[in-house]
């Protein structure tokens, strides 16, 4: 379908996800159907970027319910591989981002990027796509996943999207089912710790530090909350910064119960070189 799409000089578009489709989901979506014809979604729960310890057998798999939304989305085809169809016996090819990886995400969850990377390389070259569309929420993903894209010179322009959130402004997320009633709502924790970093850097804060210290602040006050990450990082490299005086991350991951919640502020300079900001909540 894709060589007989790309000679009809069709856009074709992928929207990779592991199923238990939310809102959040919905959104990349309809953006990659405004833009793209055919569009693909796949869903695959990629035991790969899982950790030994963390919950891939109990990951949400609503499969019925996601293949009718995706249909009443106008998706063209669904891409639902069996996990021996990727990774057949002697698989044994893996595609790994050098520093990226390490950091964050990676360094609190040794090996998940490189299981990221490699099937999403893997959908690329399957699906063979002009456009594939993350969600901002996955930052780190999303910025390791263009990188890797310019690498290795794929064929497939990098979407990023933004990060849809519940009324009460918690983000989307597959895994926000495993909270019971009164962590759900320990949970807005991340967005209100955000939000407060925020007002900071509106009113003319820009020392990461001091953001730093007031993010652990305001989540440590939170009882159900415990804090694995609150960081100032630079957009492009992942790495701390001292003063924000570009374009930067506001990283978050936060145990509530078992749960590993992840959320971020983007913000980006209005002008190239201007000390004010843009905010993507
Ligand atoms: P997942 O199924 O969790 O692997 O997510 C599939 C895609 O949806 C990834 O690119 C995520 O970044 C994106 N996504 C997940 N949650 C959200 C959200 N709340 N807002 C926007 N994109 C999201």
């Amino acid at each position: 379908m894709a060589r007989q799409a790309r000679a009809e000089s069709r856009i074709i578009g992928l929207v990779p996800t592991m199923g238990a489709l939310h809102e959040g989901h919905a959104s990349l979506i309809a953006r990659a159907k405004r833009e793209c014809s055919p569009l693909i979604a796949s869903i695959f729960v990629n035991p790969k970027q899982f950790g030994p310890d963390e919950d891939f057998a109990k990951y949400p798999r609503t499969f019925e319910s996601d293949s009718e939304k995706l249909r009443q989305a106008g998706v063209d085809t669904l891409f639902a591989p069996e996990a021996a169809e990727i990774y057949p016996k002697d698989f044994s090819t893996y595609v790994h981002v050098e520093g990226l990886s390490e950091r964050l995400e990676g360094r609190s969850r040794p090996g998940h990027f490189r299981g990221v990377t490699t099937v999403v390389m893997k959908l690329l070259q399957i699906v063979q796509p002009h456009r594939a569309y993350f969600g901002r929420k996955d930052a780190q993903q999303a910025r390791l996943i263009t990188q890797m894209a310019r690498d290795l010179n794929l064929d497939s322009e990098i979407v990023v999207c933004p990060i849809v959130r519940e009324p009460d402004r918690l983000a989307l997320s597959s895994r926000n089912v495993y909270l019971n009633p009164e962590q759900r709502k320990a949970a807005t924790i991340l967005y209100r710790a955000l939000e407060a970093a925020k007002k900071e850097l509106e009113a003319g804060g820009r020392d990461a530090l001091h953001l730093q210290t007031s993010l652990r602040r305001k989540l440590d006050s939170e009882p159900l909350a415990a804090v694995d990450y609150a960081e100032v990082v630079d957009a492009e490299t992942f790495e701390p910064v001292v003063r924000v005086s570009r374009a930067c991350y506001v990283l978050l991951a936060v145990f509530i119960g078992k749960t590993r919640l992840i959320d971020n502020l983007y913000l980006e300079p209005k002008a190239p070189e201007s000390d004010e900001f843009m905010f993507h909540l």
